[in-house]
């Protein structure tokens, strides 16, 4: 296994570019230099093995040096969400108490709080300039936490997954052989790299010796100028950026990516449809923080015959779908999603209870619910948090949410079960229309009731400009959740709110 990859690359292709940002590109050479003179002056400043390194900034070249640097001295690289609010980022770095953090000028009235020493970017070169020497490397296990990722974020205190050394090279041996990358490979990094996203393609691609093009914040436009200039070949969004990308999108992709994978949540079939017939070969991929992060492929002709699915395992990634006493679920029967292999994390950072709850028996129970059909391919279901029983029927909100989206007036949507006196739980589905379209609930209704059993129907409504996004890009199902109650008090006060309701 390789630990110190920064070393290895810099050694065997020194010259060839590595990252770009900002109109600059680093070499793998450079890149090496750099994660040297950060290990070495983190060294000075006493840095030991297991100590957490923090990062907060956009999307920027530190991430990955600080990444680098760590198997030189086995410090755990930590990025932390530049988009929290400063009370709910102070929590997180009281538990998780980092030796120092590498901070964006901009993230400063969040670290007012903060106990350790900060190092602000527009002083970086000056701080690392006065740098000292390395120390003989640490001994490390496969089993050494690399990475502290947090995952979800919107539901709480955020928990922070501790990835080990053999889940990251793990993930890239199924990311390379599996989406067959190379050295001719190029990716954009538009997604944010505090997430778990930065090993959907940015470290898989440093293995394999491809370009990684950094983009700091998200905008369509300039993610097609970027992919043009570079020629990017690989293309990874998830599904709310592939909508405001399509916006953005003349007729023809030219040159269309080799491969675009839609990850995070469940990516809409009229959303795949739009960009296929625009010669871009867009699929569904599937993964967790806690797994991979790349779970998941198919090949183009499994792609366009089956788009709902997210296909086979990865190669080193065993998949069993079980039902709650642990039993193998039969062919198309739902279950939870459970995996087991090298590329999966070791635990929460100081929450035994929930990583017990997580790895049981061997195994990672996911929480996502699936299927796998008699070809072998595995569909995402929805997940078990969020199906909720209307009637003693279960409902996945994923079903009708694909089948919503599928209106021509629908935006965005999300669908959450809701209490109800009579039912239980019902649906409750959020809307957003297409500017210049209009479509009531009754339209809506009517829509669905010829896709879908009765009992899916949702019976109210809440129709929104558009749906609130987590720091990651996905639909924000709580904040949903806090508007729909907020709404409703005020519907009862007022009669005005947009919500909706059926008897
Ligand atoms: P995170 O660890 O923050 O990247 O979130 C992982 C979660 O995103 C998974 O556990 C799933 O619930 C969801 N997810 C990822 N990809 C898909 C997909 N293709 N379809 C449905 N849900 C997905």
């Amino acid at each position: 296994m390789i630990f110190d990859l920064a070393a290895w690359r810099g050694a065997l292709t020194p010259q060839r570019p590595a990252v770009w940002h900002e109109g600059r590109w680093l070499s793998y050479g450079a890149l090496a230099r750099r994660a040297e003179r950060l290990a070495a002056r983190l060294h000075a400043l006493g840095v030991t093995p297991g100590e957490r390194v923090g990062v907060l900034a956009p999307n920027h070249p530190v991430h990955l040096e600080a990444l680098l640097a760590a198997p030189k001295l086995g410090f755990v690289h930590t990025p932390f969400n530049h988009r929290l609010a400063a009370p709910e980022l102070g929590a997180l770095l009281r538990e998780i108490a980092p030796r120092l953090v590498l901070a964006a000028r901009e993230c400063a009235p969040l670290l007012e709080a903060c106990a350790a020493p900060v190092v602000f970017l527009d002083r970086y070169e000056d701080w690392l300039a006065d740098c000292g020497s390395l120390p003989p490397p640490p001994a490390l296990s496969a089993d050494h936490p690399w990475m502290l990722l947090f995952t979800g974020g919107s539901t709480g205190v955020p928990k922070g997954a501790l990835i080990p050394y053999r889940q990251v090279f793990a993930n890239a041996v199924n990311t390379v052989l599996a989406w067959e990358l190379g050295a001719a490979d190029c990716a954009i990094q538009a997604t944010p790299m505090f997430h778990a996203a930065v090993n959907v393609l940015a470290t898989p691609l440093l293995y394999a010796g491809g370009r990684v093009v950094l983009m700091s914040a998200f905008d369509p436009q300039e993610y097609l100028q970027l992919a043009r200039a570079h020629g990017a070949t690989l293309w990874f969004m998830v599904p709310t950026m592939y909508q405001r990308l399509l916006g953005a999108l003349e007729r023809e992709l030219a040159p269309a990516p080799r491969l675009a994978i839609s990850g995070g949540a469940p990516c809409p079939l009229a959303l795949i449809e739009a960009f296929r017939a625009r010669g871009l070969p867009l699929r569904q991929g599937y993964g967790l923080t806690e797994a991979g992060v790349n779970c998941f492929a198919l090949d183009e002709a499994q792609a366009r015959a089956h788009p709902d699915a997210v296909g086979l395992p990865m190669p080193l990634l065993r998949a069993a779908i079980r039902r709650a006493d642990g039993s193998e679920c039969a062919t198309d029967e739902i279950g939870e999603l459970t995996l087991s292999g090298p590329a999966v994390f070791s635990g929460y950072y100081g929450k035994p209870e929930e990583t017990a709850q997580a790895l049981r028996g061997g195994w990672l129970w996911t929480g996502d619910l699936a299927r796998r059909d008699a070809q072998g391919l595995h569909y995402l279901v929805g997940r078990r948090k969020e199906m909720y029983i209307s009637g003693g029927e279960n409902v996945y909100p994923a079903e009708i949410e694909a089948a919503l989206a599928a209106h021509p007036a629908v935006a965005e949507c999300a669908v959450l079960g809701v209490s109800h006196p009579d039912w239980g739980e019902t649906g409750l589905a959020c809307v957003a229309l297409k500017p210049g379209t209009s479509a009531g609930t009754e339209a809506l209704r009517a829509f669905l009731r010829e896709r879908l059993a009765a009992y899916k129907l949702p019976r109210a409504f809440l129709f929104l400009d558009e749906l609130p996004k987590t720091a990651a890009g996905k639909i924000d199902k709580p904040a949903l959740r806090k508007r729909y109650q907020a709404a409703s008090a005020q519907e009862e006060k007022t009669h005005g709110a947009s919500v909706h309701r059926e008897a």
